[in-house]
């Protein structure tokens, strides 16, 4: 099939058309298998989109303790509602559609710890109280190894209480006050290179 540049339009609109009338339920082949009232019964959490710094504000909506649908913030400043293609994939981390239309947990979402030891090419699996306690351990004896009181600077000793062996990265998948409360403790640490991911 010669695909120019007008098919490729027409395609791409009757694919996007199918795509808007899926979301909202109306596609004739899942009519009868989603719910057309997706969000009944359900109470509104607001959060913060995890996938980058923009800081987008998603209202999820909870049914017994499950996300049954996530969709922009109408009320938050920053996107007014609107979402990209990876925010409007939130309800995804947690759940998919089979086959028939119905929500499934997604097989792919990460819910334990993986670990891949220096030189060692496989991850193994570890449970988080040895992920904290191993993280705990190895930021101390970093710190405890690599502390400086004190450097020289024009023949003058002056009190610096810092550790250049230790980068600490910010992350957008928290909020102000996390990112806020991380600092304060990089900073208690003597850290000073602190970092955010968010470069926009
Ligand atoms: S990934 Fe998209 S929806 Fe999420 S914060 Fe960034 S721009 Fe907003």
């Amino acid at each position: 099939m010669q695909l120019t540049r007008r098919s490729f339009l027409k395609l791409t609109g009757a694919t996007a058309a199918a795509a808007t009338l899926a979301s909202v339920g109306l596609n004739k082949a899942s009519a009868s298998t989603i719910d057309p009232l997706r969000i009944k019964y359900t109470k509104e959490y607001t959060t913060i989109c995890t996938f980058c710094g923009v800081g987008c504000g998603v209202v999820c909506h909870v049914r017994d303790g499950v996300i049954v649908n996530a969709e922009g913030d109408p009320d938050h400043p920053i996107n007014e509602g609107t979402l990209c293609s990876k925010g409007s994939s939130h309800y995804n981390i947690s759940y998919i559609y089979d086959e028939k239309g119905k929500p499934k947990p997604n097989p792919n979402r990460l819910t334990h710890v993986l670990y891949r030891a220096p030189g060692s090419s496989s991850y193994e699996e570890k449970d988080w109280d040895w992920a904290l306690d191993t993280i705990a351990r190895r930021i101390k004896d970093t710190r405890d190894q690599n502390y400086v009181e004190s450097v020289n600077v024009d023949g003058r000793q002056v009190t610096v209480n810092r550790t250049e062996a230790i980068s600490w990265l910010g992350s957008a998948f928290c909020t102000d006050e996390e990112n806020y409360l991380f600092h304060k403790m990089a900073r208690a640490m003597g850290v000073i290179n602190i970092d955010h991911c968010a470069r926009l």
